[in-house]
């Protein structure tokens, strides 16, 4: 018997249609209606307080109320609470985010910025069209993403996002996308076969496709260091050490989609630098701001930079800016949030927080529900499965039902399928990572009953 919707659950199934929601259920068992947040913990409309183990959508990594992101914001509101970057204006804060940004990614020469992380994808696969347009080659154009990876909704940002959900009844990909496969060990690795092995014969057979496609028509290869949305994949050893020769042998770009894995989240400022990719171009948003403000940058190296620029004095323009790309209250609330992440050296915190976080995760390993227990920094996953890397039949029923037990008990945790996903505040405190551990294996048992 499912409980009868409430007022504000009512007005919610009548107004709104939900992203990422099956609406048909959703109708029968009613939102769950988010009032407030405080640190790492948020408040439902019934007064009940939830420990936020996903900082909301991967983004809120300074967790809920820090009081400079928003007086930063009150004040910045104050001042100029909107100006644009089109036909050659400027403001302060969009330079000096830029700066920062810069800063903490040595190699970036450029900034543009959009408000959300798919229209930065977005840019990024207009910006290696316009590139290799200005060099000349109009036929290299392909862009190579993979497999689960996840690089947002938008018609092109879907395309490069490897999930069915995002494909289907969609009329996706789009043309000139296409998709390697997924670096994980666990599930693809052959039997005996050693990380490294693994990753040598996925470069060779990333080698293949280009040279099938033909290199003169692939422009570009997408990828976030560590997969988030498509289960919290860290690549397997020397994954992106063997990818990188081959980029360069084709002269490919490499796009670093760090909207999960920028600002701390896996230990360093951005996840290529824990995990030893080379991008000549990085996406961001999410944590940019502590998730306080829709923002997203894009960051290109110097290279794709005077290419680009020179090109736009041929051209006449560069035609493309969003309305709100560069927004003054974004850039503002991001150029607190850097100053943040540095005073409080985030990444260090994360370094020092990883091997209990860690240790936590893999001691549910031996779980029977539990296939693989994996992560890296403050980002985790258990995969659940009826044995070994087998799937349940149907996919996606025994997480979220997890993930329900789990808000019973007051954590907030995602499934994505059958695999529970885990991204703390990297505020989190360690008596507060005891409190989201807590519940965890006496719901893993429950699930088990339920499932069996
Ligand atoms: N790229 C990655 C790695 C993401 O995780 C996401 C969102 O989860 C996106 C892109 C898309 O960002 P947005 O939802 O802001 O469009």
């Amino acid at each position: 018997m499912t409980k009868p919707l409430t007022n504000m659950q009512t007005r919610d199934v009548e107004a709104l249609l939900h992203p990422y929601t099956n609406a048909v259920m959703h109708r029968e068992v009613g939102a769950h209606v988010i009032e407030r947040g405080e640190g790492v913990y948020v408040y439902d409309d019934q007064g009940r307080r939830f420990i936020e183990g996903m900082a909301g959508l991967w983004c809120c990594g300074l967790g809920f109320g820090d009081r400079e992101l928003i007086e930063t914001a009150q004040a910045q509101l104050e001042k100029l609470p909107y100006y644009h970057l089109f036909g050659g204006r400027s403001h302060e804060p969009a330079i000096e985010l830029a700066e920062k940004i810069k800063d903490l990614a040595p190699g970036m020469a450029r900034v543009f910025y959009q408000s959300s992380g798919s229209e930065a994808n977005e840019t990024q696969i207009k910006l290696a069209w316009y590139y290799n347009n200005a060099m000349g080659r109009p036929e290299k154009k392909k862009i190579i993403s993979r497999v689960k990876g996840y690089h947002g909704v938008s018609i092109v940002s879907a395309s490069l996002t490897g999930l069915p959900y995002n494909h289907k009844s969609f009329d996706l990909p789009v043309d000139r996308i296409h998709h390697t496969a997924t670096p994980h060990h666990w599930r693809g690795a052959e039997p005996g076969e050693s990380e490294a092995d693994f990753s040598a014969r996925l470069a060779r057979e990333f080698d293949e496709m280009i040279e099938a496609e033909g290199p003169d028509t692939v422009a570009a290869f997408i990828a976030e260091p560590v997969m988030g949305a498509g289960g919290v994949i860290a690549p397997p050893e020397g994954y992106f050490e063997a990818i990188t020769p081959v980029l360069a042998k084709h002269d490919v770009l490499c796009i670093a989609d760090e909207v999960i894995c920028g600002f701390g989240r896996t230990g360093e400022w951005f996840g290529h630098q824990r995990l030893g990719m080379k991008p000549n171009a990085i996406s961001m948003a999410k944590q940019l701001t502590g998730g306080y403000v829709p923002l997203s940058a894009v960051a290109i190296d110097a290279q794709m930079a005077e290419v680009i620029e020179r090109h736009t004095g041929e051209v006449g323009i560069f035609g493309h800016g969003f309305t709100y790309g560069g927004h003054p209250l974004g850039c503002a609330v991001g150029s607190a949030a850097i100053d943040i992440y540095r005073r409080r050296d985030i990444p260090a915190r994360v370094r020092a927080l990883e091997p209990e976080f860690q240790r936590r995760l893999r001691s549910y390993a031996d779980h029977p529900l539990v296939g693989e227990a994996r992560g890296i920094g403050l980002l985790g996953a258990l995969e659940l499965t009826p044995g070994g890397t087998a799937m349940f039949d149907p996919v996606g029923k025994v997480g979220p039902y997890l993930a329900m037990r789990l808000l019973e008990h007051g954590v907030i945790l995602r499934a994505i399928g059958d695999t529970l996903a885990f991204c703390p505040p990297m505020t989190i405190s360690e008596d507060e990572l005891d409190q989201l551990f807590a519940p965890i294996e006496r719901c893993l048992d429950e699930t088990l009953h339920w499932a069996t």
